[in-house]
């Protein structure tokens, strides 16, 4: 049996045959074609793109229909860059100047764009590549008549592959494939998010897969911790699969929970919110049990398109999330682009150290009109119900007071253009920065509320990247410093009586959470597929342990001390949702 690790991006455990697709590499011979028959090949190529864009609208209708409006958008995003010139008018040349075939020519442009992006040292740059070669699959299998990819039905298989584009990882679920291993790829690819949206069990990034497993191999992909297992022994099968069964036992009783409230034992309430990126996930935090949306990821209706949303289309996204929401609060931050989420080609000149570049809030001081944009859909969705403002990191008190200065003068504006505000929302900020973090009782005399980003908290305090997997292991959430910082935030938030509450990874862990209820937070917002096991927890336990748990925490003086003490508490308090595994 041999053990692969790669990175999981969307959750499951499954066990089940392989079928390896595509091993191969997809470059095309050079194929040189006499002078008299260069326009035939233009006429072909021309053809081709007209299939191709056929072929995406129908991609992104299917894809509409099993993921929703927003996270269609990919297709929508692909569409427009086979009309973009700077990328299809070389191809024509080429055919054109070195008198080659179409198909090469594709594979050649399409090839050096893939590389440029693969190569970029921004990992929102690389995703794109993903983008280009789906496309030039799709060119390319028009132009030689050829199937592209995943098809067939794959009901209960794992599917394996050098690298899966967005289209085929929508193809893969189509088919009944039971899970995904990618050798390629990072977790913010569109395909990881494709993946989340359809709960297709995946793991990407899984080094030389597709030759180390072959086609009729039995393995077990274990997609909550990354591991791939292949030919297992009888007795890891046979763990797995009372792991499977656990697994489903948990996840049937944790279905019933949806309809009952996120109460302690001893009579607490919790708000649990949902965290998302698009307003289609509002069924499933509602359908999981999610009282509201803690974190709106407004950079997401940017990411999935080529040019920048306007108003309206600002407006008609978050308008949506209001009315889906049905009187359930809503939290919407304003743009957090740059760094990990940057768009491509935007970008003048490519930062040397995005991080700490100029990100988020900084970035829409940069771009005022497209701040005040966005602040104006917003405010005009605020009308039709509960919807707070939120700014990402901010690190200074000046900061925060111009970016709420800016929230008035639009309040004007659209006062001005006869759409008043008379309600004007709650304006809040992310605490992810140690700045803020230490400050936050100044912040708390004048901001409505806190949410505390760990994410981002943990990677600034710690200095470590939070993208890089060569420091993922310092990458800590319990290390000592962030959980002081936490309990600073908290402390000040009820000095102040303000509203605080965590958005990060780490609440949706319900380990750290206890730990959260522990400190006094009483929100937790998390990705929707979380708040489930959130829930069970919350119920399975009293304020006064939580509060033991964390007064012990902050004790202890390192991070790996801190992570097995809050397992072992939680193994204790929620036996079931270790699904049988053993203790580390
Ligand atoms: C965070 O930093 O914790 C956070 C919630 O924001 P994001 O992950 O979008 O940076
Ligand atoms: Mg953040």
């Amino acid at each position: 049996m041999a053990t692969l690790q790669g990175i999981a991006v969307s959750k499951g455990v499954v066990i089940g045959r392989a079928i390896v697709f595509d091993a191969g590499s997809r470059r095309m011979p050079r194929r040189t074609i006499p002078e008299s028959q260069i326009d035939e090949e233009l006429d072909r190529f021309e053809a081709a793109s007209k299939t191709a864009i056929e072929s995406l609208k129908q991609a992104h209708e299917r894809a509409r229909e099993d993921m929703g409006d927003e996270a269609a958008r990919v297709f929508l995003f692909h569409l427009g860059m086979l009309q973009d010139k700077e990328l299809v008018a070389p191809v024509r040349a080429m055919i054109r100047d070195e008198r080659v075939s179409a198909e090469y020519a594709v594979s050649e442009v399409f090839g050096q764009w893939e590389r440029r992006f693969a190569s970029s040292s921004d990992s929102m740059f690389q995703t794109k590549a993903d983008d280009v070669r789906d496309l030039a699959d799709r060119l390319v299998s028009t132009l030689v008549g050829a199937e592209s990819g995943i098809t067939g039905d794959l009901s209960g298989m794992v599917v394996i592959s050098r690298d899966l584009t967005p289209s085929q990882a929508v193809d893969a679920g189509r088919a009944g494939a039971a899970a995904v291993v990618t050798a390629l790829g990072g977790p913010t690819s569109h395909t990881a998010i494709v993946a989340k949206a359809l709960h297709l069990p995946t793991i990407v990034g899984c080094p030389g897969v597709t030759r180390k497993i072959q086609s009729g191999d039995r393995v077990i992909v274990d997609a909550d911790t990354g591991n791939v297992l292949v030919a297992p022994d009888k007795k890891t099968l046979s763990d797995y699969r009372r792991i499977i069964e656990l697994r489903e036992t948990y996840h049937l009783t944790l279905d019933e929970l949806a309809d009952l409230d996120a109460e302690t034992s001893c009579g607490v309430r919790i708000a649990l919110h949902g965290n998302i990126e698009f307003p289609d996930e509002i069924a499933d935090v509602t359908r999981l049990g999610g009282s509201g949306v803690g974190l709106y990821r407004t950079e997401f209706l940017y990411l999935t398109s080529r040019t920048e949303p306007t108003e309206e289309e600002q407006y008609t996204s978050y308008a949506r999330c209001v009315e889906l929401l049905d009187g359930a609060p809503l939290t919407i931050r304003t743009l957090d682009l740059g760094a990990d989420k940057h768009t491509q080609s935007r970008e003048e000149i490519p930062e040397r150290n995005p991080f700490l570049g100029c990100r988020s809030i900084r970035l829409s001081f940069h771009r005022i009109g497209s701040f005040k944009t966005q602040l104006r859909a917003i405010l005009r969705a605020s009308r039709l119900g509960p919807l707070r403002i939120m700014f990402p990191l901010i690190t200074s008190i000046e900061e925060f007071r111009r970016a709420r200065l800016i929230v008035h003068d639009v309040i004007e504006d659209l006062a001005d253009d006869g759409e008043p505000i008379d309600k004007p929302p709650l304006i809040g900020m992310m605490v992810e920065v140690p700045s803020a973090a230490l400050l936050s009782e100044q912040f708390a005399r004048e901001v409505d509320f806190f949410s505390i980003g760990t994410n981002d908290l943990v990677q600034y305090t710690l200095a470590v990247d939070r993208t890089n997997e060569r420091v993922a292991h310092l990458y800590q959430p319990t290390h000592p410093a962030v959980l002081q910082l936490i309990r600073q935030v908290i402390q000040a938030a009820q000095n102040h009586d303000i509203p605080v509450s965590c958005c990060g990874e780490s609440a949706g862990d319900p380990e750290f959470a206890l730990l959260l209820l522990g400190l006094g937070m009483r929100t937790l917002s998390a990705t929707p597929d979380s708040i489930p096991a959130l829930k069970r927890a919350v119920r399975s336990v009293d304020i006064r342990t939580c509060e033991r748990i964390a007064d012990k925490a902050l004790t202890l003086d390192s991070a790996p001390e801190i992570a097995t003490f809050l397992r072992d508490r939680a193994r204790k308090i929620v036996p079931e949702a270790f699904d049988g595994r053993s203790a580390e």
